[in-house]
C-alpha cells in the first residue's frame, strides 16, 4: 500500500485545487454534511447542478477519465479519485449526473455505435440532458434478470409496455437506459434487449415515490405502448444482459464504500457543542469510547479503500474491496447516525432542516441510510458476492438455468 501522492499526481492535486479554490467557495467547520442521499433535489437545485456541470465541463474537469474527443479529460481513473477528494472540500451542488456519468455513459461507450456516442456522450458531460437508470421492475430487483417490461419489434420501432420501480431522479430526466425482454421464449438472460429512452415520449407515466424522510428521490416509471427508435438500441437484439453488466460493472465502482471517514469529525462535533450532565457530551468517557469505536471502524474502511486507490495508481483492476466497503461503511454510517440521534436528545426526534442540529442530518441519514443498503446491491446479495467470488464458498442453487423464461416458476410449486 502507498499511501502518498507521486509528484504526478501531487502536480494534478495542486492544478485541481487551484481551479476549485477560484472557481468555488471551500466548506466551512459550520457547514452541514453533505446529503449523501441527494433526496432535497428540487427545481432550483437542479439548475445549481446543471451550472456548475458546465462550469466543469467547460474547464476539463467533467468526466475526467473519457476519452477528449467526447468532452472529456483523458484522465488516470486516479486523478479522478484525487479530482473528487478535492472538490469534496468545495461548497458544490449535489451530484445529480452520477448516474448518467458513471453508469449511462461508459455503457455508451463500450456498446454504442459511433453516432450514438455523438450524440449522447457531449451532453452527459456538459449537464445540459440528465440520465436515469430503468432497470428495477417490481418483481426483479436483486434478480434483474426477471424483468418482464416487453418491447416488440414494430417496423422502424419498438413498442414497450411495463412497470420500473425505484427510478432515481426520473422526473427531472431527459433520457433513460432500459432494460426490456423482447423474447419471452429464450432463457432468462437471452431474451433481453437494451435500449435508450426518451423520458419526454408519449406513454411514459412517472409517479414520484415519497420515502419515509419526506424526499421523493425515486420514482415508479410506467411505459404504455412507448414507441422506442431502433436507432436507440445498445447492443444486438438478446444481447441486453450483456450490456446490462457493463452498466452494473460501473454502478458498483461509482458507489463505493466509506462515507465514514469524514463523519466521524461531524459526530465530535456535534458531541462538542451538546451538552450532556451540565457539560460538552464530548467529555464524557462513555461518549468519547463510542465515537472512537466509529473512529476504528472508519479507518478500516478508509485504508480497505486506499487498496483500490493503490490498485488505480498502479493502473490495475481494483479487486472485490468495493463490496466490502459498501456492506461495511453503510451499517457504519446507519449506527454513526442512531448515536448522533441519541445525542442530540429530544431534538433528535426533529426532522426540519433548521430545527434540529446540523440541519438534521443525523436524523435524515437514519432515515435514508436503509435505502443505501439496498441500492446497487443488498447486503445479503454483496455477502453472497463476498462468499462466492472472495471466500470461494460454493455457489446458490438456481433453478431457472436453461429454462425458457415463460416457463420459470413465479410463485409456491403448484400442488
Ligand atoms: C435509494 C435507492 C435508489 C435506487 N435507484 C435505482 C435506480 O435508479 N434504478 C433502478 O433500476 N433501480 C434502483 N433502485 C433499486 C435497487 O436496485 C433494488 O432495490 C435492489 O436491486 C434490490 O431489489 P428489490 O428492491 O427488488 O429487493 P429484492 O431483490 O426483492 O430483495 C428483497 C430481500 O431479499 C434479499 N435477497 C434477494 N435475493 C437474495 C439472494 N439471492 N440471497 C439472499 N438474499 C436475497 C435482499 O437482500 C432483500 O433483503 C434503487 C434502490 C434504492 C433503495
Amino acid at each position: 500500500m502507498d499511501f502518498n501522492d507521486t509528484p504526478e499526481e501531487a502536480a494534478f492535486r495542486a492544478e485541481a485545487r487551484a481551479w476549485l479554490e477560484s472557481n468555488a467557495e471551500r466548506k466551512g467547520p459550520d457547514d452541514a454534511p453533505p446529503d449523501l442521499l441527494g433526496e432535497r433535489t428540487d427545481s432550483e437545485t437542479v439548475q445549481r447542478a446543471q451550472d456548475w456541470q458546465k462550469k466543469k465541463a467547460e474547464a476539463s474537469w467533467a468526466c475526467l477519465t473519457w476519452p477528449k474527443e467526447v468532452g472529456g479529460r483523458g484522465a488516470t481513473a486516479i486523478q479522478s479519485v484525487i479530482w473528487k477528494q478535492e472538490e469534496s472540500k468545495f461548497r458544490t451542488p449535489p451530484d445529480i449526473f452520477g448516474i448518467g456519468t458513471g453508469m449511462c455513459g461508459p455503457t455508451i461507450m463500450t456498446h454504442g455505435r459511433d453516432e450514438q456516442k455523438k450524440r449522447w456522450l457531449p451532453s452527459l458531460v456538459t449537464g445540459e440532458e440528465i440520465w436515469c437508470q430503468l432497470f428495477s421492475e417490481p418483481s426483479a430487483g436483486s434478480d434483474l434478470a426477471g424483468l418482464r417490461t416487453s418491447a416488440v419489434r414494430d417496423g422502424e420501432d419498438w413498442t414497450v409496455n411495463g412497470q420500473k420501480i425505484w427510478t432515481t431522479g426520473a422526473q427531472f430526466s431527459d433520457w433513460g437506459i432500459l432494460v426490456t425482454r423482447s423474447d419471452p421464449n429464450a432463457t432468462k438472460h437471452a431474451g433481453l434487449t437494451y435500449f435508450v429512452v426518451d423520458m419526454h415520449s408519449p406513454g411514459v407515466e412517472i409517479r414520484p415515490i415519497t420515502q419515509i424522510n419526506g424526499g421523493q428521490g425515486f420514482n415508479e416509471v410506467f411505459f404504455n405502448d412507448v414507441r422506442i427508435p431502433d436507432a436507440n438500441r445498445l447492443g444486438e437484439v438478446g444481447d441486453g444482459w450483456r450490456v446490462a453488466i457493463t452498466t452494473l460493472m460501473n454502478e458498483r465502482a461509482s458507489i463505493g464504500g466509506g462515507g465514514g471517514a469524514g463523519s466521524v469529525n461531524e459526530l465530535m462535533k456535534l458531541a462538542a457543542d451538546t451538552e450532556l450532565n451540565g457539560k460538552p457530551a464530548i467529555e464524557d468517557s462513555a461518549v468519547r469510547q463510542r465515537i472512537a469505536e466509529f473512529y476504528v471502524r472508519s479507518k478500516g474502511l478508509q485504508f480497505t479503500g486506499n487498496r483500490t486507490l493503490t490498485a488505480l495508481s498502479r493502473g490495475t483492476t481494483p479487486g472485490p474491496e468495493a463490496s466490502l466497503g459498501k456492506l461495511v461503511g453503510g451499517k457504519l454510517i446507519q449506527d454513526m447516525a442512531a448515536f448522533g440521534i441519541e445525542l442530540e436528545g429530544f431534538c433528535g426526534s426533529l426532522t426540519q432542516e433548521g430545527l434540529a442540529p446540523q440541519d438534521a442530518t443525523w436524523q435524515n441519514r437514519y432515515l435514508g441510510i436503509p435505502g443505501l443498503r439496498i441500492a446497487g446491491g443488498t447486503d445479503e446479495v454483496l455477502r453472497n458476492i463476498i462468499a462466492e467470488r472472495v471466500l470461494r464458498l460454493p455457489p446458490e442453487q438456481r433453478l431457472d438455468k436453461g429454462v425458457p423464461f415463460r416457463d420459470v416458476p413465479t410463485g409456491p410449486p403448484s400442488k
